[in-house]
C-alpha cells in the first residue's frame, strides 16, 4: 500500500490543471490515467477560450469564465517557458457569420464591456478574402483567442513532471472507497492505493466511476466530431461561427470543423454523414476547401450534465473525495478557473468566486 497527499483520477486538461494547482500549493501528488495522458476530450477538442455564444451564456458560468480568461495568456506562456512547448495562445477573434441575435450580441458586447464590430458583406471579405462571398453580414468579437490543446496538454505534462508529479498511465481506477482514518482507497488493477484526498477529473467517465462508489452524479458523454484540413499558413485568420458550426485556423494551416453534438453513449466513432455535413459547411466558409480533402476526422467525448454546469467540490459522505467534471464544451475555457477554485476548497483559502453554483 502505497501513500501519497493527493492522487488525481484521470489525465485530461482538467485533471492536469488539477494536478498544476496543488503541485503548487507544495502537495505530494499522483496522477492516475486509463490510457496514455491526454488523448480523450481535451485532446479532441477546438480550443476556443469563449463559450461558443458567449452572448447566451449560463450566468452560472460567467465568474469562472473571467477568471479564465484574465489567467490564459500568462499561464500558456510561463508553461511554454518551462516545457519548451508553445501552447499556441492567439487572440484570433471570432466572426459570427449572419448571426440572428445580432442585437443581442451588440447589447452583450456593451453590457459586459466586450469589443464587437458589425461588418458588411465587402468589410468581412477585406479581413478575411478566403471567406465565401454569400455571408451578407457578421458580428467580429476581436478579443476572443484560441490555443492548440494537443499542444497544451503537452507543456503541461512537460512541466508538471519537472516539477515532480508522479504520472502512472495504464492504471485505471475500477474502485472508490471510503478508507480508514478519513483516507479514500482506490483501487486499480495492480493493487490498492490510499491517499488523504482524491480528486475525480475522470471526464465522460466520471459518473460511471463515481457510481461505482454508490454517488449519483449525472455526468453522461456527449460525442463531438471534427474534421481537420490542411492549408497554407494564412488563408483564413479568424475563428468562424455560424449557429453552431465553427471553423478554427491553426499558425502553420491546418483548420478545424466542427462539430457536432450526439449522445451516442460511451460510442466514439466516426460517422460518414456527419463527415459530409461538416465538410459541406466547410466549403460554404472557406470555398477553397471544396479542392481539399480532409486530413482527419476524429470523435472526442464531452463530458455532459444534465444542468450544463460543472461540479467542482467536495462529495457529500466521502471525506476526503473530491470532483472536477462536467464541463460539456468549455473545459478548456473554462479548466485554469475550475482547478483554481476546487484547490481553494481543498485548501481552505478565499475561493476565486462563489463555488455554489458547482457543488454536487
Ligand atoms: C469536438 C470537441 C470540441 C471541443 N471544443 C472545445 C473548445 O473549443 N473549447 C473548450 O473549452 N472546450 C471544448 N471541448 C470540450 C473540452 O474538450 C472538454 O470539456 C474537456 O476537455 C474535458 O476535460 P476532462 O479532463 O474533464 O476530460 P478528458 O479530456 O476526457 O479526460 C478524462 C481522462 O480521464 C481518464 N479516465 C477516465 N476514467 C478513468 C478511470 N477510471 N481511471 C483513470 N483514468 C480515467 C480518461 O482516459 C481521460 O484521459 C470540445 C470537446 C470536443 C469533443
Amino acid at each position: 500500500m502505497h501513500h501519497h497527499d493527493c492522487i488525481v483520477i484521470g489525465g485530461g486538461l482538467l485533471g492536469l490543471l488539477t494536478a498544476h494547482e496543488l503541485i503548487n500549493e507544495g502537495a505530494n501528488v499522483r496522477l492516475l490515467e486509463r490510457g496514455v495522458l491526454g488523448r480523450e476530450s481535451s485532446w479532441a477538442g477546438g480550443g476556443i477560450l469563449s463559450f461558443l455564444h458567449p452572448w447566451n451564456a449560463k450566468d452560472a458560468l460567467v465568474p469562472l469564465a473571467d477568471w479564465s480568461r484574465s489567467q490564459y495568456q500568462e499561464l500558456t506562456a510561463r508553461l511554454y517557458a518551462e516545457s519548451d512547448i508553445d501552447p499556441e495562445y492567439i487572440q484570433s477573434g471570432m466572426l459570427v457569420l449572419e448571426p440572428e441575435d445580432r442585437q443581442v450580441i451588440a447589447q452583450w458586447g456593451e453590457r459586459s464591456d466586450r469589443p464587437v464590430r458589425e461588418l458588411s458583406n465587402a468589410e468581412m471579405l477585406a479581413l478575411e478574402p478566403g471567406l465565401g462571398t454569400s455571408w451578407t453580414f457578421g458580428s467580429l468579437l476581436p478579443d476572443i483567442a484560441q490555443i492548440r490543446n494537443p499542444r497544451l496538454l503537452k507543456a503541461l505534462a512537460t512541466s508538471l513532471k519537472n516539477r515532480g508529479l508522479d504520472i502512472q498511465e495504464h492504471a485505471e481506477v475500477r474502485e472508490i472507497h471510503q478508507g480508514t482514518h478519513g483516507t479514500v482507497s482506490l483501487t486499480t488493477r495492480t493493487g490498492t492505493v490510499d491517499a488523504e484526498r482524491v480528486v475525480v477529473t475522470s471526464g465522460a467517465w466520471s459518473g460511471r466511476l463515481l457510481a461505482m462508489a454508490g454517488i449519483e452524479s449525472q455526468v453522461e458523454p456527449v460525442r463531438g466530431q471534427m474534421l481537420l484540413f490542411k492549408l497554407e499558413p494564412g488563408v483564413l485568420r479568424q475563428i468562424l461561427l455560424h449557429g453552431d458550426r465553427y471553423m478554427i485556423p491553426r499558425k502553420d494551416g491546418h483548420i478545424l470543423m466542427g462539430s457536432t453534438v450526439e449522445y451516442e453513449g460511451f460510442d466514439k466513432s466516426t460517422t460518414h454523414e456527419v463527415a459530409e455535413t461538416l465538410r459541406k459547411d466547410a466549403e460554404s466558409f472557406l470555398p477553397v476547401l471544396a479542392d481539399h480533402e480532409p486530413v482527419a476526422h476524429w470523435a472526442g467525448l464531452r463530458p455532459g450534465t444534465l444542468d450544463g454546469v460543472p461540479k467542482i467540490g467536495p462529495v457529500p459522505g466521502v471525506e476526503g473525495l473530491f470532483v472536477n467534471m462536467g464541463h460539456l464544451r468549455n473545459g478548456v475555457f473554462l479548466g485554469p478557473a475550475s482547478a483554481r477554485l476546487l484547490v481553494d476548497l481543498m485548501m481552505g483559502r478565499q475561493p476565486i468566486c462563489d463555488p455554489t453554483p458547482y457543488l454536487i
